[in-house]
């Protein structure tokens, strides 16, 4: 098919509210590899934002989802239910860090998991309140829209938006709000917008994902958890984005043992390039909603929860914790010595494989998102795709699948060192 034919159709047929990155099409994919529709190779660093922890296309989710696909497609949970729903919800329960026993239902989207989670924080507190931070990412919807701490492009145009929903600052070294300040922004808000008694949650990102890869100090964490704990309010840790084995750990919240939320909300990598999404939760609060008042047509889809069960046996058989701490640590290496010819590196950040580097102009010290599209540029001509994040669009994330061979991973590493000599 001709490319700008293709182009042409896109912009005719499609609202240009769904941008895309890429000028290319997708043809075909495998593990860590990208081909376009004129059969051009790209190592695929996006992993369609960090839904490919395990790859594309993992043989086992494959497996996984066609012995699914001959069997059944559909029934609806709520209708007839099925044994495979139950046990990766039994899966998940003995995984996920919440104190006490946990409980798990399934959605489709991310957005939908932390729509969900509120409704179970409102159903559990009886409180309306929810409280969330500056340079969050929880969703497009209208509710996770709210949530959500940055206005464009996110939430230009689409107010009015539900109410009772706050913003305190998130900590962030880079921009010089510190954790005490953090904190407080959030006794100012009880001074100033809300009782804490008509709070039912806090919702946060361990790491934020599309604010800049900014990891939540212990500090701050524990902070919550004390704060959260004085007032009855429950705490809801969104590992949308940070979750299985991206950092290191099943989920980054493992890095705050003393913190343990109440609720967790995961999509993305749980379904390895299938649409599922979950939230887990201490048993009782899980309950709260009455029979009925949780699930939807699609939530927790056959096909879907085939293909998470051939993920977490995949995580657990791969040792992927495991290998994201090392490939991150041979990443941030080649990153440290791209400073001494790259005076725009302002920082580096990682936890595991969840690993961001951040541009300033060395003249302004101010963030340089123009230098961070020009390193994207250079990449993606010698065929690494990258993707950026962060308020100011100055930072480059890197997701790349942790079951990548190695010596492709070294090829993408080269690839970025060119990259970065400026
Ligand atoms: N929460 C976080 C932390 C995310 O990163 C995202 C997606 N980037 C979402 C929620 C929303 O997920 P979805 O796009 O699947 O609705």
């Amino acid at each position: 098919m001709d490319h700008n034919e293709l182009e042409q159709r896109r912009k005719a047929a499609t609202p240009r509210g769904v941008s895309v990155m890429y000028d290319f099409y997708a043809s075909k994919a495998e593990n860590a590899t990208l081909w376009d529709e004129q059969g051009r190779e790209f190592i695929d660093f996006t992993a369609g934002i960090a839904v490919l922890n395990t790859g594309h296309r993992h043989p086992q989710v494959v497996a996984a989802v066609q012995k699914q696909l001959a069997a059944f497609t559909h029934t609806a949970y709520q209708v007839v239910p099925y044994a495979s729903y139950i046990t990766l919800a039994e899966r998940i329960n003995a995984l996920a860090p919440v104190q006490g026993a946990a409980k798990t239902t399934f959605f489709t989207t991310g957005a939908e998991a932390v729509e969900n989670a509120v409704k179970i924080a409102r159903a559990a507190t009886g409180r309306p309140g929810i409280i969330t931070f500056s340079g969050a990412f929880h969703g497009r919807t209208l509710l996770t829209m709210a949530l959500t701490g940055k206005v464009l492009p996110y939430k230009k145009g689409f107010g009015p938006f539900p109410g009772s929903v706050f913003h305190a600052r998130y900590p962030n070294a880079q921009q010089g709000i510190s954790v005490e300040e953090s904190l407080e922004s959030i006794e100012y808000l009880f001074r100033s917008d809300i009782s804490p008694q008509d709070v039912a949650a806090i919702v946060f990102e361990p790491i934020q994902g599309e604010g800049g890869f900014n990891i939540a100090p212990e500090a701050f964490v524990n902070g919550l958890r004390a704060l959260c704990d004085r007032h009855g309010i429950l705490l809801v840790a969104d590992e949308v984005q940070s979750g299985f084995a991206r950092t290191g750990k099943m989920f980054a919240m493992e890095y705050y043992p003393q913190a343990k939320a109440d609720l967790i909300t995961m999509a993305k990598s749980l379904g390895g390039g299938l649409p599922i999404s979950g939230v887990t939760g201490r048993a009782e609060i899980m309950d709260a909603p009455e029979p009925g008042g949780l699930g939807g047509t699609y939530a927790g889809n056959p096909l879907a929860v085939a293909a998470s069960l051939a993920v977490l046996d995949i995580i657990e058989q791969e040792q992927l914790c495991c290998r994201a701490q090392t490939l991150g640590a041979e990443l941030v290496e080649v990153l440290q010595q791209s400073r001494i010819h790259c005076p725009a590196i302002a920082d580096i950040r990682m936890r595991g494989s969840m690993v961001a580097v951040e541009f300033d102009d060395p003249a302004t010290q101010k963030p340089d998102a123009k230098f961070t599209r020009l390193v994207q540029r250079k990449a993606l001509d010698a065929g690494l795709m990258l993707l950026s994040c962060g308020i100011h669009g100055n930072v480059i994330r890197f997701l790349y699948p942790l079951t990548i061979p190695n010596a492709q991973f070294k090829q993408a590493l080269e690839i970025l060192a060119q990259a970065l000599k400026s």
